[in-house]
């Protein structure tokens, strides 16, 4: 069978492995840290740096198509590969979703509307940024931010030293603060012959900058879900994307705006498992293998609820709950703040929404 590589080896590929050996494939991970929670379900992992040209040349060698579960990986690291075997989703989309400047840019050229943004390097650009778009705002780094991470809120002109310093030098983007109604996503997906499917938006609910909650459907207008999956489409066209992709979205009495999107599945997709025939795991793993996409349509309401750190004591409890499908990383070590699993509660047969 055809072997597909895995581009970081988080709990995104091993669920993308599990998906993968379902339909036949076997999947090789690529992964710089030791032990990571795809190994259990991998056919082979390579563990060496993105910086490593020739482990990247043997492993794409041994590939037939490469993907990624991870937005952060150095593009440089994708010459070793692209020379060999296609990489999908495109290395276009990871330069444009990796630097939250070049994707908000991205997205107000197609024109969709974002939260107002300006590239922030020192003290000067910042002032200007606050004259500018006002405040409340959030100082982000610009790259390798998640979970809210490399994040500042400045209310009044008095915090903009202090968020300036949580940069770290690093070059950063100020985005007003956009006061929501609710935080919605869409998981699309698009084939490598360009037709596009999405799943039905989902209501995210964050704690501390992560993602606590998913629920399906999320309590929209008809227009709102219209417009939330016609601007995902748009998207992905864009890109000539490949693949299935996260789009976070902010509701707002204006309209959408996108927050950011992810190309790879997303957590707020995990609800997909258990409410859909087709999950966003298998659903990737058609479109970058070159297969049909699959029905995504909803069979199922679903919370999802994610097990960060001690949550995952709960699970014994939440076992006895038969309506309850319970997805663990394998991750031995219960760390704050880190994500052991999810589990996906169905609370009834798809209702009209
Ligand atoms: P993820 O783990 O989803 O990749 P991230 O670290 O990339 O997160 P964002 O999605 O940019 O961060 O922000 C995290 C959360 O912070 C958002 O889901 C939202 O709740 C809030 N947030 C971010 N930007 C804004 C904004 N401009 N206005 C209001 N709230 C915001
Ligand atoms: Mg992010
Ligand atoms: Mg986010």
């Amino acid at each position: 069978g055809a072997t597909i590589g895995i581009l970081g080896g988080g709990q995104l590929g091993r669920m993308l492995s599990v998906a993968a050996s379902r339909l036949g494939f076997r999947c090789h991970f690529y992964e710089p840290a030791a032990e990571p929670p795809a190994a259990d379900v991998a056919h082979r992992v390579t563990t060496a740096s993105y910086g490593d040209r020739e482990a990247l040349a043997a492993f794409a060698a041994s590939v037939d198509v490469v993907t990624y579960e991870f937005e952060n990986i150095p593009t440089a690291a994708l010459d070793a590969i692209e020379a060999l075997v296609p990489i999908r989703p495109n290395r276009r989309t990871l330069a444009v979703s990796q630097d939250r400047l070049t994707e908000k840019a991205f997205a107000s050229e197609l024109g969709l509307m974002t939260a107002p943004f300006a590239a922030v390097d020192d003290a000067v650009d910042l002032a200007e940024a606050m004259a500018e778009i006002g405040l409340p705002a959030i100082l982000k780094t610009r790259r390798l931010g998640y979970d809210g991470k490399g994040q500042a809120r400045i209310d009044q002109p008095e915090d903009a030293p202090a968020a300036l310093a949580a940069m770290g030098g690093a070059p950063a983007i100020m985005e007003g603060f956009v006061s929501f109604t609710r935080e919605i996503s869409v998981i699309a997906a698009r084939g490598l012959t360009g037709e596009v499917a999405c799943y039905d938006p989902g209501l995210n609910v964050h704690r501390d900058g992560i993602l606590r909650t998913t629920t399906v459907p999320a309590p929209l207008t008809t227009a709102q879900r219209t417009d939330a999956v016609l601007l995902a489409g748009r998207l992905l066209n864009a890109l000539d994307y490949v693949g299935v992709m996260g789009v976070e979205l902010f509701v707002t009495p204006r309209g959408l705006l996108v927050n950011e999107i992810a190309p790879r599945v997303h957590n707020s997709g995990h609800w997909t498992q258990n409410g859909c025939v087709i999950d966003q795991f298998e659903q990737h793993v058609r479109a970058i293998a070159g297969w049909p996409l699959g029905d995504g349509t909803r069979h199922s309401d679903i919370e999802m609820e994610n097990l960060i750190g001690d949550d995952v004591d709960k699970v014994p409890a939440l076992a006895r709950d038969p309506a309850v499908a319970i997805h663990l990383y394998g991750k031995a070590e219960a760390r704050p703040g880190r994500k052991m699993g999810h589990v996906n509660r169905r609370l009834g047969p798809a209702s009209l929404q």
